[in-house]
């Protein structure tokens, strides 16, 4: 029968959870797992123990930014030593962003640290202190919390019955329905987390949810995922398929059987066998990153105690890598040849510092390479020793000499410790 006028049609059966036994089955077995294998991690502890819960939420939510883009093992550090320094949002708030630079440095994607700043200082002006209490809440209080952070804090620090998706959410849910069309298409990014939000267990969401991310993380994984030890392989249907196979011409209860199905893997690229369960999630193919190319020179000159100094300077406060120090650097053309770009740079030199900058007098050091989230940069670097002080105009730029100690404490990216 035709739906009614702005109706969407329920997706197929294969692709949902429908059986409530099956539901109930599911959340006991992942939870029992979760509970006997669960990683200890700081900020589990943390709101686990904690009886406040603005506290709690704190704790959730910087973890949860931290993981954005980074491994657990490198966050653990990084987390012990922030919630030392601001175990408060108060705390958080007073703080400089010159400082939330340093402590993040390393981390990458810098302007996690510098969000998150912010939205401490608006809770405690704006909220009174208080954390919203619900996911929509925080979701739209929040700057820098989306839905997925949102759902995280809520259920993990309040209790509340909401699910999330992350990347490792979406490669089990895919899994577990044989999900194949494009993971990263709302259609059905819209679709897993209407089966996030039912599957989840309404007694332990918190649990549920990290379980969940956890299994993802740790045995689900994407290239060789553990299935014999799956604590769900029984609820699995990419499993399921990897098993027995190919489904007959005649369609099953495991496949659609009906082409155009918006949820399959699309007609072009059907189920590949020699894949098995890693056929699922798939993905549109990635746009490829930007190629840049960036002259940076390596200013020297003896300290007053003899020991050597470099020159760092301030980037500007928006925009990739804001308000970071690096050694003075010029973004160049892509085919500029080695003798230009060398030109390019003593200019530019000359020009910021004074000094009567040749380009000969730079030297070649080397190149280094480093992949920003959509940037594929390569720094030409150069060294100048200088033997006597530069004056530069503060108006320019902020800049300072640090030794190679200050260096590493200062807030620089890891492409210019690489450099
Ligand atoms: Fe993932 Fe395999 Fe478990 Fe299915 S059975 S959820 S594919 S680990």
């Amino acid at each position: 029968a035709a739906l009614p006028a702005g109706t969407q049609a329920p997706p197929p059966t294969p692709h949902v959870f429908s059986d409530p036994a099956e539901i109930g089955a599911l959340r006991r077995n992942l939870l029992a797992w979760y509970d006997r294998c669960k990683r200890d991690l700081p900020w589990r502890t943390l709101a686990a123990t904690e009886p406040d819960a603005d506290r709690r939420a704190y704790a959730v939510w910087v973890s949860e930014i931290m993981l954005q883009q980074t491994q657990v093992a490198t966050v653990i550090d990084y987390y012990n030593r922030w919630m030392q320094k601001w175990p408060t949002l108060q705390a958080l708030a007073k703080a400089s962003l010159e400082e939330v630079n340093e402590l993040w440095a390393g981390l990458g994607y810098y302007s996690r640290g510098k969000r998150l700043q912010e939205a401490a200082k608006k809770v405690v002006s704006e909220l009174a202190g208080r954390m919203p209490r619900t996911a929509e809440d925080l979701q739209k209080l929040l700057p820098g919390v989306g839905r997925y952070t949102a759902g995280a804090i809520a259920s993990i620090s309040y209790g509340q019955a909401t699910g999330v998706v992350d990347g490792n959410v979406i490669r089990v849910l895919c899994r577990l329905r044989c999900i194949g069309a494009d993971s990263s298409s709302p259609a059905v990014i819209d679709q897993l987390w209407d089966m996030a939000n039912a599957l989840v267990d309404r007694s332990r969401p918190g649990d549920f949810n990290q379980a969940l991310m956890e299994l993802g993380a740790t045995v689900c994984v994407p290239k060789a995922p553990l299935c014999r030890e799956c604590p769900v392989k029984q609820h699995c249907r990419a499993w399921r398929r990897k098993l027995f196979g190919k489904p007959t011409p005649v369609p099953d209860v495991e496949d659609c059987g009906v082409g155009g199905c918006p949820l399959c893997p699309p007609a072009m690229e059907p189920w590949d066998s020699s894949l098995g369960v890693t056929n699922f999630p798939r993905k549109a193919a990635k746009k490829q990153p930007r190629v840049a190319r960036t002259a940076t020179c390596v200013l020297e000159r003896r300290g007053c105690h003899g020991a050597p100094e470099y020159l760092i300077v301030q980037r500007p406060s928006s925009g990739l890598l804001a308000g970071l120090w690096e050694f003075p650097s010029l973004p160049l053309d892509q085919d500029l040849q080695e003798e230009k770009q060398r030109e390019a740079l003593a200019d530019h030199l000359r020009a910021w510092t004074g000094w009567p900058v040749v380009a000969g007098g730079l030297r070649f050091v080397g190149e280094v390479v480093h992949i920003f989230s959509h940037i594929h940069q390569t720094y030409v670097v150069y060294s100048l020793p200088l033997d006597g002080d530069v004056t530069l105009d503060p108006a320019l730029t902020p800049s300072r000499w640090v030794t190679e100690e200050e260096f590493h404490a200062s807030a620089v990216s890891t492409a210019m410790k690489k450099v």
